[in-house]
């Protein structure tokens, strides 16, 4: 047996991101023993979750937040403007962004126990600080976009090392370098253990009470990208972990569970061009696309850059610039707005930036005649009004397809930018169906005893995703999975 591992225990979670930790943490406060296996080594522990950012969730203002994050100086509680995010909010958002298709009564729990369950990691001992990658800076005012304003100190990794450390400490059994291979079942069809593969070969590991699946989705499969996704997807960049293949999903279809979310639409966002194939977190992302325009290798416009916030339109427009020529766009950007650009944007392949947009094309290696026509056509579509990036400020465009709906400006005060983005995959929308106790329904609708999945294992968004918000689903679910498996309901 790998050391430390027994033979049994209450509850196996399988996976060590966000959602596996909080069911572990949850199922060992409700006095279970509990074994978390991890299929990568401990130095490349945290899935995804290590490159995470921050939390989507409700507040009535800055006094909410203040417990969650109490190093907050008096200075920065003077400057933060932070208008209440409310639980309706958060529920429509999620059925807007996702054409409301969103399970109902899953999205009623996540809204209603997102500040609580980030109440109940401030308990353990979880520290956040203000968001300031995220930052909208007005003058002295900081502003963010709704929702989303904090996020656990140190990010993603600082989640990750916080997570692990609590739930280490509260006596949780982890093993890593061990991968969940087959979920087994007694002759009832409840779930009573995993086999895994270890350094030392194959182990059967009993689960007397649940086995909780909080091993990712499909994404970092090229195989199950291209079955289910289609053609072109098994090549696409992965912005996260390697180990996320799919097989908490496989293992729970083998047994006859029901899927949910939408199969052939992931969250895919825009990055750098040059990233690496996979693990590349958030220094490629490339997210400030609202304070400029989007050009394809024809120097053709091809989407609304203003739609929306960027946290609702990001995850979509990574699969719009996949079908673009070559999957490669350019976005472009003018002095006017260059301090705008998140720091991301110093990390990576460089701009290229030319005194005239003649020169652009040329560095692009684009038609001059059609970019500059595009831009020009763009800049005399450009309204009058107010520049906002804190809000929908409607300063837009008329006349032109597609359209600028938000924030447009003139793209006129040289020199120009061009960052290279293509589209790369971030996480998978379909997987598992489960509960409002988080437990894996069958296709009769019936849950399967003893078989829980969170996280990303459990399929829910369709179309779209309002950003921060898969991170809260997995702590919310996560919590009420391992309670749930010892046999309690979460009480916010
Ligand atoms: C670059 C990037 C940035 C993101 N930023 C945010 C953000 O700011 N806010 C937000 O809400 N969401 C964000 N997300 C989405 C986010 O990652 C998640 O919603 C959340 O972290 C997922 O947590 P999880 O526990 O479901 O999965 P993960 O954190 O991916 O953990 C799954 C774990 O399961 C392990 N595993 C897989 N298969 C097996 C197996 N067979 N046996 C054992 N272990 C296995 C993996 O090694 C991994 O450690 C981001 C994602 C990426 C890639």
């Amino acid at each position: 047996m790998t050391p430390g591992m027994d033979s049994q225990y209450d509850v196996i979670v399988i996976g060590g991101g966000n959602s596996g930790l909080c069911a572990a943490l949850s199922a060992r406060e409700h006095g279970g023993s509990v074994l978390l296996i991890e299929k990568a080594p401990r130095e490349d522990r945290g899935g995804n979750t290590k490159y995470t950012g921050f939390f989507r969730f409700t507040y009535n203002g800055l006094a909410d937040i203040l417990p969650l994050a109490p190093d907050i100086t008096e200075d920065e509680r003077r400057r933060v403007e932070l208008p209440p995010y409310s639980a309706d909010m958060y529920y429509n958002d999620i059925m807007r962004i996702t054409g409301g298709r969103a399970d109902p009564e899953l999205t009623t729990i996540l809204v209603n126990s997102s500040r609580p369950a980030l109440n109940w990691l401030a308990k353990w001992g979880l520290k956040s600080e203000l968001l300031y990658d995220m930052v909208i800076r007005l003058g002295e005012k900081l502003y963010w976009e709704p929702g989303v304003c904090i996020r656990p100190k140190g990010g993603g990794k600082g989640l990750v090392d916080a997570l692990f450390s609590i739930v280490e400490a509260e006596g949780v059994t982890i093993a890593y370098e061990v991968t969940a291979r087959q979920l087994l079942c007694d002759n009832t069809g409840r779930i009573s253990g995993v086999l895994v593969k270890t350094k030392d070969g194959l182990k059967e590991i009993a689960a007397r009470k649940g086995v909780v699946l909080a091993c990712g989705g499909f994404e970092a499969s090229p195989e199950m990208r291209a079955k289910y996704l289609g053609a072109g997807w098994d090549i696409v960049k992965v912005r996260g972990t390697k180990y996320n293949t799919g097989e908490g999903i496989t293992m729970a279809l083998e047994l006859g569970a029901k899927t949910s979310g939408e199969w052939t639409a992931p969250h895919a966002t825009q990055v750098d061009a040059g990233a690496p194939e996979h693990d590349h977190g958030s220094e490629t992302f490339r997210e400030s696309y609202q304070n400029g325009i989007l050009l394809n290798t024809n120097g053709d416009r091809f989407l609304d850059e203003g739609e929306d916030f960027s946290l609702y339109t990001y995850a979509k427009f990574g699969r719009i610039v996949l079908r673009q020529p070559n999957a490669l766009a350019y976005q472009i950007y003018d002095q006017k707005v260059k301090s705008l650009l998140t720091s991301d944007y110093n990390i990576g392949t460089p701009p290229v930036v030319a005194d005239t947009l003649e020169e652009l094309a040329e560095g692009l290696g684009i038609d001059s005649t059609k970019l500059v026509k595009t831009v020009t056509d763009f800049n005399k579509a450009v309204q009058e009004g107010e520049f906002s990036p804190a809000k929908l400020d409607g300063k837009k465009t008329v006349g032109i397809e597609p359209p600028k709906s938000n924030w447009a400006l003139r793209i006129d005060a040289p020199p120009f930018l061009a960052y290279p983005v293509t589209g790369g995959i971030t996480f998978t929308f379909g997987g598992l169906a489960i509960n409002g106790n988080a437990q894996v329904l069958d296709t009769t609708d019936n849950p399967i005893e003893g078989l829980y999945a969170v996280g990303e294992t459990h399929g829910y968004y369709y179309h779209n995703y309002p950003g921060a918000s898969g991170l809260m689903r997995g702590s919310v679910f996560g919590r009420i999975a391992g309670a749930h498996a010892m046999g309690h309901q979460v009480i916010n």
